[in-house]
């Protein structure tokens, strides 16, 4: 519209834009699971705020949440309306304009390098996937705050906003017309259309309508002429045909096939978590992952937990362990407390920003709980702070890692299944196998630091974790694991620290130990030196740092006599060396080719630690 206010996109979307247009990505179905999961957030809304006031909702038609989707096979035309919150014209220029989230920039970079736009729901960049089947697109948008607008875009740069004259009224809520590309006209077919809610958006909980035609029978009053006409025609194709003519025809009536439009819904809106966890199918869990990750490869979940929490506290929870970490999950760690949880109450979506529900270390999980026992009518600051949300947390926890040692439980390649009998397996599926492995890969970081920060499973958490070792051979290993292959006598968890395997095998530290044939566990991970002064024992074992003070490799006799040989020795070189220097000079049973190595403190840092601290005040 040439009267139309103009904006420019802020650069990073226009670039995005660019890149969305002249794909080559091949799934171009996906704008359409983005734009009814943006209809289902923008529902989600309205029915947050009617909890606490009703008179949101409006009247008549205002009232039915729902998503309606309408073809236009003359004009192309293919539109998605919501009933939800709707945008006022300020929301039509941030949301539709710019995008907010930082490493925006880099994100662009990544998607124009890769050509792989499946990761454009999970970067909430989903609205513009339009541009993937469209060449011209116009949001039309109404707000109770606001009068209606009209939001327009050629993807080239820019955008328009109207005050809306001409459409119809929307009452309230959001319809985007996408006037789509030749190449898209595949989408102006109902059946595809009707394919495309099954598969992406069979759990959204609001239901969608598809303006479908339907063929119906209409009685016309009978023309002995016509009828004539039509039965010779008939006669040639099916015997049965003409014979059911014939029995139409007995009350003088004749039907005629018209086509009709009508409202026709499409999802039959199951709330999977709230079936009995024995009738849902693993392929159920695995669609409903992929609708509520965003994901869109067909990878599946590593795990899941589903479970129905009863007694003073009532809630269903459905998790899952994603099968990749996103891209910046550590990255934000410390600066965002955002948990991937959605939170409903009695099937009301009430908000996916709820920290209190996990723990910043499990916020890799993905899922849902939704609580009975929490009250409804309250806003979001007050049920932040009830008390059952504490339990609700303790549970899940727990829950949590259960599921996880269960991926371990069920790995045909860990420890705990390798000496078992077949009876005893818990799972012989080749599925499952190196999962745990791949598990760990993405999330291990995640274990490292819930053993620093939750004191109260740290046990739990030291079950799961993995590391190589003098004895791994290359493989990840566990505790249990290195307890199994201890030695008789052997008292002491041994570790040592530094930046690579490689380097650590050569370490003098190890000589003696090696030697000996005690393990020794490699902690390579700038992480881990953080973790090993949180996690002090392991099953009534105590954890030695083979490079520091306090190594007791069990009674040793001649040390004695060579502590009273080298005593002149030792005192000379701690004089030499001068106190500020070193602590002590002492006989040592730790080395057996090298002459000599400095070792640190019991309670001092590590030489690793020394490191790893001047790489970050530096
Ligand atoms: P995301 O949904 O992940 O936030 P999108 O690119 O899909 O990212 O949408 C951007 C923003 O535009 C949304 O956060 C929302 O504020 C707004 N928006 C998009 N579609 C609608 C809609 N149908 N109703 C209301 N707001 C919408
Ligand atoms: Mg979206």
């Amino acid at each position: 519209r040439s009267n139309a206010e103009k904006f420019e996109f802020q650069a990073e979307v226009s670039r995005l834009m660019d890149i969305i247009i002249n794909s080559l990505y091949s799934n171009k179905d996906i704008f359409l699971r983005e734009l009814i999961s943006n209809g289902s957030d923008a529902l989600d809304k309205i029915r947050f705020l009617s909890l606490t006031d009703k008179e949101v909702l409006g009247e008549g038609e205002n009232t039915k949440l729902e998503i309606l989707i309408k073809l236009d096979k003359e004009k192309k035309v293919l539109s998605i309306r919501d009933r939800g919150i709707g945008m006022t014209k300020e929301d039509l220029i941030k949301n539709l304009g710019t995008i907010a989230k930082s490493g925006t920039s880099a994100f662009v970079e990544k998607m124009q390098a890769s050509g792989d736009l499946s990761l454009i729901g999970q970067f909430g960049v989903g609205f513009y996937s339009v541009y993937l089947v469209s060449d011209y697109v116009e949001v039309i948008s109404k707000h109770n705050d606001d009068k209606q607008y009209v939001w327009e875009s050629k993807a080239d740069g820019s955008f328009g906003i109207s005050e809306d004259t001409w459409n119809e009224p929307l009452g309230r809520g959001t319809e985007i017309r996408l006037h789509l590309r030749d190449e898209a006209k595949e989408y102006l077919d109902e059946t595809k259309l009707k394919e495309l809610v099954k598969k992406y958006s069979e759990f959204i909980n609001f239901p969608i309508y598809l303006w479908a035609s339907k063929e119906i029978d209409v009685e016309v009053p009978s023309d002995e002429e016509e009828s004539g006409e039509e039965d010779s025609s008939e006669t040639s194709t099916s015997e049965e045909e003409t014979e059911e003519d014939e029995a139409e025809k007995k009350p003088k009536k004749k039907t005629v096939k018209e086509t009709t439009y009508e409202w026709e819904l499409l999802n039959d809106m199951k709330a999977i978590w709230l079936r009995n966890p024995k009738e849902v199918t693993e392929e159920e869990y695995n669609k409903f992952y992929q609708s509520i990750s965003k994901d869109i490869t067909d990878e599946k979940p590593l795990g899941w937990t589903h479970f129905n929490a009863e007694g003073d506290v009532e809630f269903k929870a459905l998790l899952f362990v994603p099968p990749k970490a996103p891209h910046d999950l550590y990255e934000s760690y410390y600066n965002t407390k955002k948990s991937n949880l959605k939170l409903y109450v009695r099937r009301v979506f009430i908000s996916d920003e709820f920290d209190e529900l996990l723990p910043k270390y499990l916020n890799f999980l993905k899922g849902l709980v939704d609580s009975d026992t929490l009250p409804l009518n309250v806003s979001r600051e007050m049920l932040q702070q009830h008390s059952s949300l504490k339990t609700i947390k303790k549970k899940l926890i727990r829950k949590a890692l259960d599921m996880i040692r269960r991926i371990a439980d069920e790995d045909p390649d860990e420890y705990t299944n390798k000496n078992k009998t077949d009876a005893e397996k818990v799972s012989e599926n080749e599925d499952k196998k190196g999962q745990y492995t791949k598990f760990w890969n993405e999330f291990g970081k995640s274990i490292k630091l819930g053993i620093i920060e939750d004191a109260q499973n740290r046990n739990r958490l030291a079950k799961l974790l993995r590391f190589e070792s003098t004895k791994s051979e290359g493989k990840l290993t566990s505790l249990d694991e290195y307890i199994s292959r201890m030695k008789s006598g052997q008292k002491d968890i041994f570790y040592i620290t530094g930046t690579n395997k490689e380097q650590l095998e050569k370490s003098p530290f190890l000589e003696r130990l090696t030697k000996k044939n005690y393990e020794v566990i490699f902690f390579t991970d700038p992480v881990d030196e953080y973790l090993m002064q949180y996690l002090m024992d392991y099953e009534d074992k105590h954890f030695q740092n083979v490079s520091k003070e306090g190594l007791n490799l069990g009674k040793e006799s001649k040390n004695k006599d060579l502590k009273e040989s080298f005593k002149e020795l030792t005192k000379w070189w701690k004089n030499a060396l001068s106190s500020e220097n070193v602590d002590s000079v002492k006989i040592s049973n730790r080395l057996d080719n090298t002459p000599c190595v400095v070792v640190t403190s019991k309670y001092g840092w590590s030489a690793n630690m020394e490191k790893i601290m001047q790489a970050q005040t530096l």
